[in-house]
């Protein structure tokens, strides 16, 4: 940030950087060796440990809900798995990583040829010491993800392999967790917890919701966030069948990915592009120093595309760092604790704290005083600020908050259009509010109604 605002300054004497970078990195270390999927208890227990950090409430939705063109899954759990080879030996374990099953596998137990057993094991050719991570949540069949070097061991033999697993009727489970602002106006931030051992992708947008929620519940904020812990898709696609009475509550949201590797920012816009939340996302990254890249919304990748879904066209952006599928380590065994750093995840958190206060400080002022510049000096306004750089800089600040303070224009408009960075431009509204220059417009402009 060019000018520190006091919120971050506030942020960072609650959450210091070094202490709160390791805290969120424990985080995931304690939700790394659970093997989670889109149902089960591992979804449980993930939520047990967040709720260890922040009190949300664990909603069971039964198996055969219908939720629009979807329907709630079986419940899947998982106890053990291995393939033993003829001296009784296992070869490949369960126990050693949760990555070894094929997500959703059905139970079974057999003696096979490895030429049988071929078919039903995934490897990946081009990284020989990495597991992938694969699915079937929608087809029942079983299979195991090995290495490929793993797998060049395999000699001809009797097999035996074992999957220990549950697929029943039970409950798809979600958190959710609403801290009450002033108003109704909610800011959504959601985050999938549906993968087992990967870092990167669910475990680092887990443990940023978390410790963004930590914040959020002990400061007051205009706005109410709702901070959804769902499994991906069909967590979405549940959480908006069921509330859709309330979905118009919604009037900016995140979802969150990919936040603790070291690549760059990325913000995906909303389907409408043009909404708050977008401004305030370009606007933040664009002040933030970091290298980011921010890109139009397109219908695949996270639950964005539920909540941009035609028939809900939320407001709703997402925030990571490298997008799924453009690091080789993504939906391998490679996404691990060594692959994301402490320091990444802590950035992460303070821009997606920064656009969070950007939204729910984004506000329309009436000069009181439009008629020519009034006299700065006669209300003691200079002496205010302070001279120097910072005084000058406060100083251009003001003269752009009042000249566009017209109702028609935000304090994020201001920013962009001066080019100043937003928390200046509030730090200097605020001042002007208080001097009685600016009274707060109590009704906003929608958005998309032509500008003066
Ligand atoms: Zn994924």
């Amino acid at each position: 940030m060019t000018a520190e605002s006091m919120n971050l300054i506030e942020f960072k004497k609650m959450f210091p950087g070094e202490d709160t970078a390791e805290k969120m990195y424990k985080l995931i270390e304690r939700l790394y060796p659970i093997c989670r999927s889109i149902t089960g208890n591992g979804l449980r227990e993930t939520l047990s440990e967040i709720q260890k950090h922040i009190p949300i409430s664990v909603k069971e939705i039964p198996t055969g809900t219908k939720v629009f063109d979807w329907t709630v899954p079986k419940e899947w759990n998982i106890n053990d798995a291995y393939i033993k080879n003829s001296k009784g030996e296992r070869v490949i374990d369960f126990k050693a990583s949760n990555l070894h099953v094929l997500s959703y596998s059905i139970p079974i137990q057999k003696k096979l040829s490895l030429n049988e057993l071929k078919d039903h094991i995934y490897t990946l050719p081009d990284h020989p010491d990495w597991i992938p991570y694969r699915t079937s949540y929608y087809d029942e069949k079983w299979g195991f993800c090995m290495s490929q070097n793993q797998f060049s061991t395999l000699k001809e033999d009797d097999y035996e392999v074992c999957i220990d697993s549950r697929l029943e009727e039970g409950h798809l489970t979600y958190g959710e967790y609403v801290v009450q602002g002033r108003t109704r106006d909610e800011i959504l931030i959601s985050c999938h917890i549906c993968h087992p051992s990967l870092c990167n992708d669910n475990l680092s947008g887990i443990s940023l919701a978390t410790f963004f929620a930590k914040y959020i519940s002990r400061i007051s904020n205009e706005h109410t966030y709702r901070f959804l812990f769902i499994p991906g898709t069909i967590g979405s696609i549940t959480w908006l069948s069921l509330n859709e009475p309330d979905v118009s509550k919604i009037k900016h949201g995140l979802v969150i990915a990919g936040v603790g590797d070291s690549g760059k920012f990325h913000y995906k816009s909303s389907r409408r592009g043009d909404a708050e939340i977008d401004q305030a996302s370009r606007n933040v990254l664009k002040h933030s120093g970091h290298e980011h890249e921010i890109v139009d919304f397109f219908p695949y990748g996270y639950d964005e595309r539920q909540y941009c879904s035609p028939g809900f066209n939320l407001p709703v952006g997402c925030f990571g760092r490298t997008p799924h599928g453009q690091y080789p380590e993504y939906h391998t065994s490679a996404d691990n604790l060594e692959f994301i750093r402490p320091v990444y995840l802590y950035e992460s958190l303070l821009v997606c704290t920064a656009i969070a206060h950007a939204i729910d400080n984004n506000r329309y002022y009436m000069n009181q005083n439009p008629k020519c510049e009034p006299l700065l000096g006669k209300r003691g306004l200079y002496d205010k600020i302070g001279g120097g750089n910072e005084g000058q800089e406060k100083q251009l600040a003001m003269l752009w908050v009042l000249n566009f303070s017209d109702g028609n224009h935000s304090l994020l408009d201001i920013s962009d259009r001066s080019g100043l960075d937003f928390e200046l431009i509030k730090g200097v509204a605020d001042l002007l509010v208080e001097y009685q220059l600016l009274n707060r417009k109590s009704e906003r402009i929608p958005r998309g109604l032509p500008r003066g």
